[in-house]
């Protein structure tokens, strides 16, 4: 078989099974499920990988699947993923009644593109051409909500990390893996259109709270420690460290007031800030998360009180490779048009899609047709089409592109990318944050 035949079949075996796909990802949309909560989500996964037969294991970090093919060469491995999760709207039309979940940041579509392109080079046959086996990941939990739950299941030692994709790099699941590939939808783009992103900020989140002494606030206020006085120092000293953050690293600390005291006349002695520690590179954002620390501490010194600072694990940035993103516009041009492939900076959401591209090249394109905002009332799928079968086609011509000749264009992608982490490094990095 030549590459473009094999590209070619690809695409007609997805076009075939557009009706069943179309069902599906509609089927998905209806039934929405929170993170770590997927589970009739999972079983249609299941359900679907059984009847175009791909073995899987299930249950992995909770509610995920992996299905595994070999490909002619078993020295490298891809993974293309699709997120099982939700988000909250209690607005939206279609929000489920009971949890308000919906489908609002379009993970559904990922699941339609992940199984399309396991049915156009699986049941083809197409992989037993490729140089790499393949393996198709339904991943829990890309949303980062829901800390409550999330910390329950911590205390039962369900999970560590409170992203799906970061758990399976913890659980070992992708030690096999070598590069990795999704699609996410693209708010506001009802047009054939995608967009490539040189990546995606990354996010440390933080709790703080400030101890103090409470007192008569008119009578007695000498005998008070003011917590409210030292989170406004804290805050302060934030503010003050801004001119130390670097323009190229786009660092955004923006934090709030949670709790300012409790009675007007009562020296304030419990007061809580939560703030989010942005950023473009790791190193940038543990920099500035530090930095951060310091001024908050400075802020309770100066004051008498004691803080309390809660590291909250985010997300690492995205680094898209350039070369796997370059492969996945070629094969989107010959179908929605050249003109129609926007080449964007880096946008300022967060993935945990960014976590795995520190171990390995990743990509993460976004793609149009759907009407409406992200997370909001006014989602929705305006283009089924375009929202996940070309996306579907795309992807499986890209992995064949790489792939291809014992994965000759795989193997050069790799040997060019530097990994940042491997799991051991990388889970010592988050665990050095958690405890601060
Ligand atoms: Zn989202
Ligand atoms: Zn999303």
């Amino acid at each position: 078989m030549q590459k473009q035949e094999a590209k070619q079949k690809a695409m007609e075996a997805i076009d075939a099974a557009a009706d069943r796909l179309n069902e599906f990802v509609r089927d998905i949309w209806k039934h929405p499920e929170l993170g770590f909560k997927e589970t009739r989500t999972a079983s249609k996964v299941a359900e679907y990988f059984d009847e175009i037969g791909l073995e899987y294991r299930d249950e992995i970090a909770i509610t995920g699947l992996r299905a595994d093919v070999d490909g002619a060469g078993d020295d490298l491995r891809m993974a293309i993923l699709g997120e099982l999760d939700a988000v909250v709207c209690r607005d939206h039309p279609d929000a489920d009644p009971e949890t308000a979940a919906i489908h609002a940041c379009g993970h559904h579509a990922q699941l339609g593109v992940m199984m399309g392109t396991a049915i156009g080079l699986t049941t083809t046959g197409i992989h037993e051409h490729l140089g790499a086996g393949l393996s198709f990941i339904a991943v829990p939990a890309e949303e980062f909500i829901e800390l409550e739950y999330r910390e329950k299941l911590k205390a039962e030692g369900k999970l560590e990390f409170f992203g799906g994709k970061q758990e399976l790099i913890r659980l070992g699941e992708l030690d096999d893996v070598d590069l990795a590939a999704m699609i996410h939808s693209a708010a506001e783009l009802p047009d054939r259109k995608m967009q490539l992103a040189a990546g995606n900020n990354g996010f440390v989140g933080k709790t703080v709270r400030y101890s103090g002494q409470e007192a008569h606030a008119g009578a007695a206020p000498f005998y008070g420690v003011n917590a409210l006085n030292a989170a406004m120092l804290g805050l302060m000293g934030i503010h003050a460290q801004r001119e130390t953050f670097k323009d190229e690293d786009s660092i955004r600390v923006h934090p709030i007031i949670t709790r300012g005291g409790d009675l007007v006349n009562i020296v304030p002695a419990d007061v809580a800030i939560e703030t989010y520690v942005r950023g473009k590179k790791t190193e940038a954002i543990l920099d500035a998360s530090a930095k951060v620390n310091r001024a908050l501490q400075g802020g309770a010194y100066a004051i008498g009180a004691e803080v309390d600072i809660t590291e909250l694990p985010g997300y690492l940035p995205m680094l898209s490779n350039s070369r796997m993103n370059d492969l996945f516009a070629e094969n989107a041009s010959g179908l929605i048009g050249e003109e129609n492939i926007m080449r964007v900076g880096f946008r300022g959401g967060s993935t945990d899609m960014g976590d795995i591209s520190h171990l390995m090249p990743a990509i993460h394109p976004y793609i149009g047709g759907i009407k409406g905002r992200g997370h909001a009332r006014d989602f929705e799928v305006v283009d089924e089409e375009m929202a996940w079968l070309i996306p579907a086609k795309v992807m499986a011509c890209t992995v064949i592109d790489l792939l291809w000749d014992d994965a000759e264009v795989a193997r050069g992608v790799i040997d060019e990318y530097e990994p940042v982490y491997d799991r051991d490094s990388y889970l010592d990095m988050w665990r050095e944050v958690i405890e601060g």
